[in-house]
């Protein structure tokens, strides 16, 4: 045997060895890696959250954009709304695509109220809710303290209560009076750059009624599935 045969036959069998290593490999990937990851393990994820509702006409015209694009969402809820209007607040119960967290019973600041009184809106809400629906497996066990205040007696109390609290990545101003469907277009697009994100949206606002189409459009553009709270939080702390 010549010196340049034994030369190529060893490279044939380390070219061999190098095909078994990643061929073996790819299995051990294939296997261990996808097998056991849900299909959206590696998407882009957005939760749309409306605060203060239920509201007639505004929260009816949110499920009426949201059904016609099939996109889940979250709805914070205040237990004097839900008084007053029962039947908008079974529509949101009733949907697969829904969660609903609590958001109160008045929407008072919980800072300023004694323990109490904090218990008394947590706890008030949280049972009014689930004793208005038959349905109940789509109340998550979180709350949103009005006007994002908070401080440890609050998240204590709600601890006791069975409620983690959740706050929210992307702040949108559209509680405010003047702001238009472009400002809220832009702010969405600037602040909206993560993996995981949560926007703060108002289900009473003209323009987050305005932009809603166009802002499913645009998260649609830019990569980002619709999930419920629930799912990011399950893999994020967005609690402070
Ligand atoms: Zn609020």
């Amino acid at each position: 045997m010549s010196f340049h045969i034994a030369f190529k036959r060893i490279h044939i069998i380390i070219f061999s060895i190098s095909f078994l290593i990643l061929f073996t490999a790819k299995q051990v990937f294939e296997e261990k890696t996808f097998i056991n990851l849900p299909n959206n393990f590696f998407s882009k994820k957005v939760a749309l959250t409306f605060d203060d509702g239920p509201h007639p006409y505004y929260t009816e015209k949110i499920i009426d954009i949201l059904s016609k694009y099939n996109i889940k969402a979250t709805f914070f809820l205040v237990g004097k709304q839900i008084e007053k209007y029962p039947k908008i607040f079974k529509l949101l119960l009733d949907n697969k695509n829904y969660k609903i967290g609590n958001h109160t019973y008045s929407h008072k600041n919980l800072t300023k109220l004694s323990s109490l009184e904090i218990y008394n809106e947590l706890f008030k809400a949280q049972n009014l809710m689930f004793s208005l629906g038959d349905n109940n497996q789509n109340i998550i066990s979180y709350f949103r303290p009005p006007g994002g205040h908070y401080d440890y007696k609050v998240t204590q109390i709600a601890e006791k209560i069975g409620l983690k609290m959740v706050l929210w990545s992307v702040f949108t101003n559209d509680h405010l009076e003047n702001i238009t469907k472009k400002d809220l277009l832009d702010s969405i697009d600037k602040l909206c750059v993560g993996d995981k994100e949560i926007i703060l949206l108002h289900s009473g606002s003209q323009a987050t009624l305005d932009a809603l189409e166009d802002i499913i459009k645009l998260l649609k553009n830019k990569g980002y599935i619709f999930v419920n709270v629930d799912e990011i939080l399950n893999e994020t702390d967005f609690s402070s």
